[in-house]
């Protein structure tokens, strides 16, 4: 993972930072959505993996104006800082793959809210074989903003045997239409799915860096409950990743994008009621704040790579890191300390707070005797 970190050493004292990542982390405005939920509405089959009523907790319905309106009456008042844009979006379904009257109801309700100001654009996620030139046409006379795309993965084998129902080449080609419309691009991709490995799924990572996406969102393959992948699971046929290659991965993953200049907006589906009750999620790596994870094990990494460029230092390393990135350094349960005794055989290891830190930076004092010279 070095190759992901910038690294600076002068005398003991060591510098390491996450390549692609501002010091202040990712600042882009992120809007504030008005989710509106279509578990597997237009969807032509059911892909292997997914039960999205499950996820969500809200059983099948018909896509009508009046979900965007009940949504916009929860959720609009909920929002708190008056400079952050509004976004409607569509999720859990195959937007595009509603009928025409369908989607045109639906962009026409959302459009609404927007001519009055209330609401910036709109957002939402389908499948790639519904990209064609009449679909973007449909969907070009409303303000739509951003278009998610479920890429899952670029490898044929793994689309067949999770039953997506195209190829990768259909995926690429959409990525392509989307952004030469003019519409943001966000793709998100699978770990773990059937017959895929972690070499197939850092292949299918560059494939997505290739095509250039505005962000990302990388989620997990779990087995739920009443899905397709759920009887795979049972009768042997599918074994999930464990939750500490997952973290490894997509630790791997995150640094890629970010080294290429891509956002990953979400790592793990968003814990929930319905995710989290008793039977939903039968097996998998699930964890409600798995970015979290993701995060604290790259501070583990940023912390071994700088201390392996002075391994012989003072055999008590001092660790620093912006206060608000304490614990990700630390672990939970102090796994990161744990961890890098271990690694590197020292009894003795330290993690101070430093206010003047940049955030997702670190430093580690490692040097043979007091030394004066510091890196900021
Ligand atoms: S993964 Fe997407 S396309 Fe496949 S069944 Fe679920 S919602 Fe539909």
């Amino acid at each position: 993972m070095i190759e992901s970190f910038l690294i600076r050493h002068v005398d003991g004292r060591t510098l390491a930072a996450i390549d692609g990542l501002p010091p202040g982390g990712q600042k882009t405005a992120t809007p504030f959505i008005i989710p509106v939920f279509l578990p597997m509405s237009g969807c032509p089959h059911r892909c292997t993996f997914c039960n999205q009523t499950a996820i969500t907790g809200i059983r099948s319905r018909t896509p009508e104006r009046s979900l965007v309106e009940e949504a916009l009456k929860t959720f609009l008042p909920l929002k708190r800082h008056p400079s952050r844009p509004v976004q409607i979006a569509f999720y859990g379904g195959n937007f595009l793959g509603l009928p025409a009257p369908a989607v045109h109801e639906l962009l026409e309700a959302a459009a609404v809210p927007i001519t009055r100001g209330d609401v910036a654009s709109i957002r939402f996620s389908t499948r790639p074989d519904t990209i064609s030139s009449h679909t973007l046409a449909t969907v070009g006379d409303f303000p739509v903003e951003t278009i998610e795309l479920g890429v899952q993965s670029l490898n044929d084998r793994v689309l067949e045997l999770t039953r997506r129902g195209h190829d990768a080449a259909r995926t690429v080609q959409a990525a392509r239409m989307v952004k030469a419309a003019g519409y943001r691009l966000g793709l998100q991709m699978m770990t773990g799915l059937p017959g895929d490995t972690p070499a197939g799924t850092l292949q299918t990572a560059e494939g997505i860096m290739a095509l250039a996406p505005d962000f990302v969102r990388i989620y997990p393959t779990l087995v739920l409950k009443n899905s397709p992948l759920a009887g795979q699971f049972r009768h042997g046929a599918f074994t999930p990743a464990t939750m500490e290659a997952t973290i490894e991965l997509v630790s791997r993953l995150f640094l890629k994008f970010t080294a290429a200049g891509i956002r990953v907006i979400r790592m793990g589906l968003q814990a929930d009621d319905a995710l989290s009750s008793a039977g939903t999620i039968l097996a998998g790596p699930y964890h409600p704040a798995l970015g979290e994870q993701v995060y604290s094990r790259i501070f583990y990494h940023l912390a071994e790579a700088a201390i392996a460029l002075h391994p012989n230092g003072t055999g008590a390393p001092v660790i620093e890191v912006h206060p608000r990135h304490l614990s990700r350094m630390i672990g939970t349960g102090r796994a990161n300390i744990t961890r890098l005794k271990a690694r590197f055989q020292i009894e003795t290891l330290s993690v101070q707070a430093n206010p003047a830190m940049a955030p997702h930076h670190l430093e580690v004092d490692n040097a043979p005797s007091p030394i004066a010279s510091r890196l900021r």
